[in-house]
């Protein structure tokens, strides 16, 4: 755990949060501030500052945020119909919380390119 990360504190139960899912490695919750009718954040338990941070200790870890988020797609329903994945990574990127998370955005269709 990182001291100060809000991640990390939701991670803990230590503030409150829309939980999804959580089990050993991941948890995801609600965007505070959806973007989408379904914006949900998975995040990996460990304080990873981003994925430029990560190391290959985190491969299983990385994979599993993706396997979470395509099952939380299905268990949504909002697979069929398609989603977007986003992990924003540092300031060009438009990362606003150090910690890792990827950004699962559903429920309407998606432009490209990104803003
Ligand atoms: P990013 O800008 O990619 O770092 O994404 C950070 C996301 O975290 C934003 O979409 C915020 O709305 C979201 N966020 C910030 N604080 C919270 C919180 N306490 N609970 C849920 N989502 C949050």
């Amino acid at each position: 755990m990182s001291q100060g990360c809000i991640f990390c504190k939701i991670v803990a139960g230590e503030m409150s949060s829309s939980f999804i899912y959580q089990d050993d490695e991941v948890t995801a919750f609600k965007d505070i501030n959806p973007q989408a009718p379904s914006h949900i954040l998975i995040v990996p338990n460990k304080h990873i500052g981003s994925v430029g941070d990560a190391s290959g200790e985190d491969q299983a870890v990385l994979g599993k945020l993706l396997l979470a988020a395509a099952q939380i797609a299905q268990e949504k329903g909002v697979a069929n119909r398609g989603y977007r994945l986003v992990i924003n990574t540092g300031v060009d990127g438009g990362q606003s919380v150090s910690h890792l998370h990827v950004h699962l955005l559903a429920g309407r269709q998606m432009s490209w390119p990104p803003g």
